[in-house]
């Protein structure tokens, strides 16, 4: 086994609770999000308060992008949309480009590369006809203008 460099051994100290100043520890928990009346719960890591529960944890950038999916999913379920990982998720299901989605369920050739960075959210029909594509991927075939290979 090679010796790591210095460099590497490196560990950040733990990061100190605002309230009691006690050192936290980084485990996971689970956490409630709610949006407009709806909650959802999943297993969130963090750096947590050992000595009160109630003290506000410390999420670094790992602990957010661990659940970031979560609250995105509850908003788009609770608005009829869809976030951009589950379009993503469905559009590779369905075995499409971005380019491919776009000229085929509307939109223009960008409209997927925007929809799944987030920079655009879909339209509640867009969001509708993805879903029922998820479900039913055959329904695919139906729709018109279907692609050549070469698209
Ligand atoms: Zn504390």
């Amino acid at each position: 086994m090679q010796q790591q460099p210095p460099s590497d051994a490196i560990v950040d100290q733990p990061p100190r609770c605002d309230e009691c100043g006690l050192l936290l520890r980084h485990e996971t928990r689970t956490r409630t999000w709610t949006y407009k009346g709806h909650a959802v719960s999943a297993e969130q890591p963090g750096w947590y308060c050992a000595s009160d529960p109630a003290h506000e944890p410390v999420y670094d950038e790992a602990d957010i992008a661990a659940t970031e999916a979560v609250f995105l999913g509850l908003r788009a379920d609770v608005e009829g949309t869809l976030s951009a990982a589950e379009i993503a998720r469905i559009r590779r299901r369905l075995g499409l480009s971005q380019r491919q989605a776009g000229k085929l369920l509307g939109g223009g050739p960008m409209a997927f590369h925007k929809y799944e960075k987030g920079e655009v959210a879909v339209t509640r029909a867009v969001a509708v006809l993805l879903r029922l594509l998820d479900r039913h991927p055959e329904l695919l075939g139906e729709i018109p203008g279907r692609l050549g290979r070469a698209a």
